[in-house]
C-alpha cells in the first residue's frame, strides 16, 4: 500500500463482513470480558442447540484458562511458579504446553520474544499503572531476573520451576494460546465455522473467504487495509494498548529483554497465521524484532505474513512481505 492511498483510507472507516455460517445454520454469538479484553465469539451449527452449548464451550474454555495463566490472579498456577520458585511447581496439560512452548519460541527468536520478561513490565509500570522510567540500576536489577534459560521443565514430573525473582507473563501469547485450545473443543463437538475477535485478534474459520479489516494505531474505528481469508488468525502488536508518554516520547506495554526497554516508534505489526497461537506469539515477537529480523524468524513459518505500520514524519506507510499482500487482494 502507498502512503497516499494509507493516508486517504485513514479517513474511511471499513464495515468489516463477518459471515461464519453456512446458510443453512444457525448462528449465535456473544461477548464477554476475559483476560483483561473483551471476546466476542460468534458460532455457527446445525441448531440453535448445539449453536449455544459451543459458545458456553467456548467461553468456559477461555475464562478456565485465564484463571490457570493468569499473572494477575495470585492463585493461578503462572504465580504459584513464581511464589515457589525456585521450587518446581506441578503444573496442568495446558500450563505445561504454555510454558514449553514459550520458551521454544524465545530460544528461535533469539530471546526478542520472552515469557520470562515479567521484572521489566513490572519495572516500567506496566501491571500497576504506575508509569515510570527506571534508574539505570533498577533496570540492571530487573534484567538479572529475566530470561528464558532460567525456566527448567521436567516433562515427566510436568513441572515449571522459576529462578528466584523470575515474572513469568503470559501476556504475550495467552490469547492465542486460548484461542487454540477453544477451537479444539469446537472441533470436538462438530463446529467448524466460528469467528473470535478477541481483544482485536481475529480468528475464524468457515467455508467463504472474508474480508477482516486490521485497525488504524491511531483510531480504532479506521482500518488501515483488509486482508482476505476463510481460516486463519491475524494478531496485531501496537504501541496503542497499554502505554504512557514522556517528553514526547511513547511508551509502550512491549519490551525488548535484550536492551531493558519498551521498543520505540514500532507502531503496530500485524501477522497473520493459519492458527492464533502462531498469530499472537509471532506478533510480539517481530514488534521486538522489526522487519529485516522478523523475516529471518518467519523463514521457519510457511504461510505466515506480517505487516509493519510505521509513520516517518511525512505520513504512515505500510510494509510488508508477499504472503500478506498476496492476502490484500480478493
Ligand atoms: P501482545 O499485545 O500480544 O504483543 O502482548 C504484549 C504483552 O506481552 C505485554 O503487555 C506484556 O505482558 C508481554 N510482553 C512484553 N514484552 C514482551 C516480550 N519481549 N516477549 C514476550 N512477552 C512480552
Ligand atoms: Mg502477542
Amino acid at each position: 500500500m502507498t502512503k497516499s492511498s494509507l493516508a486517504l483510507l485513514f479517513w474511511i472507516c471499513l464495515a468489516v463482513p463477518v459471515h461464519a455460517a453456512d446458510a443453512a445454520d444457525v448462528t449465535r454469538s456473544r461477548v464477554e470480558y476475559v483476560m483483561g479484553t473483551m471476546l466476542e465469539v460468534r458460532v455457527a451449527a446445525a441448531d440453535s442447540t448445539t449453536a449455544g452449548v459451543a459458545l458456553d464451550t467456548a467461553f468456559a474454555v477461555v475464562h478456565r484458562l485465564d484463571s490457570t495463566l493468569s499473572n494477575y490472579r495470585s492463585d493461578s498456577e503462572i504465580s504459584r511458579m513464581a511464589a515457589s520458585a525456585p521450587a518446581p511447581v506441578p503444573v496442568s496439560d495446558d500450563t505445561f504446553e504454555f510454558v514449553r512452548r514459550s520458551l521454544e519460541l524465545a530460544e528461535l527468536s533469539g530471546g526478542a520474544f520472552d515469557p520470562t520478561v515479567g521484572s521489566l513490565v513490572a519495572m516500567w509500570g506496566f501491571y500497576s499503572g504506575d508509569y515510570r522510567i527506571p534508574a539505570e540500576a533498577d533496570l540492571e536489577r530487573a534484567r538479572a531476573s529475566v530470561g528464558y534459560r532460567r525456566v527448567r521443565l521436567d516433562e515427566r514430573a510436568q513441572t515449571v520451576a522459576l529462578d528466584s525473582g523470575v515474572i513469568f507473563d503470559p501476556g504475550g501469547a495467552g490469547k492465542g494460546f486460548a484461542l487454540e485450545r477453544a477451537q479444539a473443543r469446537l472441533e470436538a463437538m462438530g463446529v467448524r465455522s466460528f469467528y473470535f475477535d478477541f481483544g482485536g485478534q481475529v480468528y475464524r474459520q468457515g467455508s467463504d473467504t472474508v474480508g477482516i479489516a486490521v485497525r488504524h494505531p491511531r483510531a480504532d474505528t479506521v482500518s488501515v487495509t483488509e486482508v482476505y481469508f476463510a481460516s486463519g488468525s491475524v494478531a496485531t502488536s501496537g504501541d496503542y494498548e497499554r502505554y504512557f508518554e514522556m517528553d514526547g516520547v511513547r511508551y509502550a506495554h512491549v519490551i525488548d529483554p535484550r536492551t531493558g526497554r519498551p521498543v520505540v516508534n514500532r507502531y503496530a505489526v500485524s501477522v497473520f497465521a493459519p492458527d492464533p497461537w502462531m498469530a499472537d506469539v509471532l506478533s510480539t515477537a517481530l514488534y521486538v524484532l522489526g522487519s529485516d529480523a522478523g523475516a529471518t524468524l518467519l523463514e521457519h513459518f510457511p504461510g505466515v505474513g506480517a505487516m509493519y505500520l510505521s509513520h516517518d514524519g511525512a505520513g504512515w506507510y505500510a510494509g510488508a512481505d508477499s504472503t500478506w499482500r498476496a492476502l490484500e487482494s480478493r
